[in-house]
């Protein structure tokens, strides 16, 4: 028979149980670092999530940009097609158990500040509206940045930018600007 690769199909199916817990299909080989089924089946790409390849066996071609979700039984290493849904990353951050849906559980931030009354600034626009900063922390940040000269630092380059134009002399006795906010760009994390 010589040495014919398995083709992709058939080692895919050969790594699945079927019989798991609540229907789920489970993945019985590697895993990805995330937990996902890790399925190498285009050897341009160097790795593959398995539950993506079962959805494309079964359901067709994943929208670029999409992903999928384990949506109904939250086992990562399933890939029933069934327990999944198509989604935008923000749609899977925004459910109960994504990044959102475990910070607006909180009640305080990681300091131990409480989320509420003057302590409490709610900023954001689109699906990410509504994300909170501790006031108490962020005026800690902004003092720690001062003290460590990285504050000063920020200051003379926005100067070098914005004051040639607009040719801004700024003599003695400098405000501090509005407190900074400074704000993680990734949805992981931040409030
Ligand atoms: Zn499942
Ligand atoms: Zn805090």
């Amino acid at each position: 028979m010589g040495r014919k690769p398995t083709p992709a199909p058939v080692r895919f199916w050969s790594k699945v149980d079927k019989n798991g817990p609540n229907g789920c299909w489970v993945w019985i080989a590697g895993k990805t670092p995330a937990g996902y089924g890790d399925f190498r089946h285009d050897p341009k790409k160097n790795s593959s999530v398995a539950h993506r390849y079962s959805w494309e066996q079964i359901k067709g071609p994943i929208p670029k940009g999409l992903q999928l979700d384990h949506r109904v039984c939250r086992n990562k290493a399933c890939v029933n097609p069934d327990h999944m849904v198509v989604c935008t990353g923000v749609e899977n951050w925004l459910q109960p158990d994504g990044c959102a849906g475990i910070n607006k559980a909180k009640t305080h931030c990681p300091k131990g500040h409480p989320y509420s009354g003057d302590n409490l600034f709610v900023y954001g626009s689109g699906p990410r509206k509504g994300k909170r900063l501790c006031l108490t922390c962020n005026y800690e940040c902004y003092e720690r940045r001062v003290a460590s000269g990285a504050h000063a630092a920020r200051v003379r380059r926005w100067k070098e930018k914005n004051g040639k134009s607009k040719n801004v002399s700024v003599s003695g006795g400098e405000r501090p600007p509005a407190t900074p906010v400074h704000v993680s760009p990734s949805p992981i994390g931040g409030s």
